[in-house]
């Protein structure tokens, strides 16, 4: 298990979320789908830390599980050395001013059928006693904050850009100005000229008032932009986590490599030297014994099919799960 820092804003110790398969008479039933085993991180105060993986590895599970919008099945996630998951429902409202989640959908996020004032004035309304003309007021204040003009308070989520639409999920986000967000794959709807704009917005709300995200995309370069650290998995585990210089320039992981290497450049000579995941992921609901990689990687050895790697420390600040890195 990774050690941890004095007080790190978020602690994620072994979380773990397993899905049942329904019971049905006559058909025996399925092995649990284990979409996330195991997963320890931190985040400090003001710290980016990107989840990255293929789909299916576990990211969005556990950035959920970290909001409670999943019950995880065991694990801890302290926020300021509180666990979440031991706090009862109304203890666990008064939690959430503290988190804030950016959905990947902007309209989906956004109710359709309220103007967009009352959509980010949502969060005071339910968690301050401010008043309706101080309400209007700091709806004004987080409007400017995330660049949309403060008299489009009146119109409704169709009326917007798919950017525009992100913005105003962000506004609604800060309303209660959190300790966490987790960005649950914010730009990867939106276009790739508006994608820069959200970020640098994102990072720039991050200097200004210390908020801590999780950020979870497929994107390398949108990842290698707004991370300080970054965590990969696969198949439900962190396989390597470290800063953002160490993973991109020197990647201990075969599967971080892949994962890079694979990454489309337009000069045909780097091109020709992309190597590709061979295979499809196995599936999560029976992973391969030992390393959960050796079915698909290029350096596996017999050992790798028996025993499983533990994620240690290989160089400053540098944690890999392989037996030979
Ligand atoms: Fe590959 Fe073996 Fe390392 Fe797993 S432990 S990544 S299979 S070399």
């Amino acid at each position: 298990m990774m050690p941890v820092s004095t007080t790190p804003l978020l602690q994620v110790i072994g979380l773990t979320k397993h899905y049942e398969s329904p019971r049905r008479w006559l058909i025996p039933q399925q092995a649990p789908v284990l979409a996330v085993d195991d997963v320890s991180f931190q985040i400090d105060t003001a710290e980016t830390l990107s989840l990255v993986g293929e789909s299916g590895c576990g990211k969005t599970t556990t950035a959920k599980c970290v909001m409670r919008l999943i019950e995880p099945t065991s694990g801890s996630v302290l926020l300021q050395g509180v666990d979440l998951l031991s706090l009862d429902a109304p203890a666990m409202r008064q939690k959430r001013r503290d988190l804030q989640i950016i959905f990947q959908d902007p309209y989906a996020s956004l109710n359709p059928r309220l103007k967009v004032s009352d959509i980010v004035a949502e969060p005071l309304i339910n968690f301050t006693t401010l008043s309706r003309a101080e309400r209007e007021e700091q709806v004004q204040w987080l409007f400017a904050k995330v660049g949309l003009r403060p008299e489009w308070a009146s119109r409704y989520p169709h009326e917007f850009s798919g950017g525009q639409r992100q913005r105003l999920g962000i506004a609604r986000a800060l309303a209660l100005k959190p300790k966490l967000m987790v960005c649950d794959e914010p730009v990867s709807a939106l276009d790739v000229s508006v994608q820069a704009q959200v970020v640098n917005l994102l990072t720039d709300l991050q200097d200004e008032f210390g908020i801590a995200l999780l950020f979870v995309a497929h994107d390398l370069a949108v990842v290698r932009h707004i991370s300080h650290r970054v965590a990969v998995m696969y198949l439900g585990h962190i396989v390597e986590i470290t800063t953002r210089d160490n993973l991109f320039d020197k990647p201990l992981h075969p599967y971080t490599e892949i994962l890079l290497s694979s990454v489309p450049v337009p000069n045909p000579r780097q091109q020709a030297n992309r190597r590709l995941l061979e295979g499809d992921p196995p599936s999560p609901s029976a992973p391969p014994s030992g390393c959960r990689f050796h079915t698909r990687c290029p350096l596996a050895q017999a050992i790798c099919k028996e025993q499983k790697p533990e994620l240690g420390l290989r160089q400053s600040a540098h944690w890999v799960a392989c037996h030979f890195r």
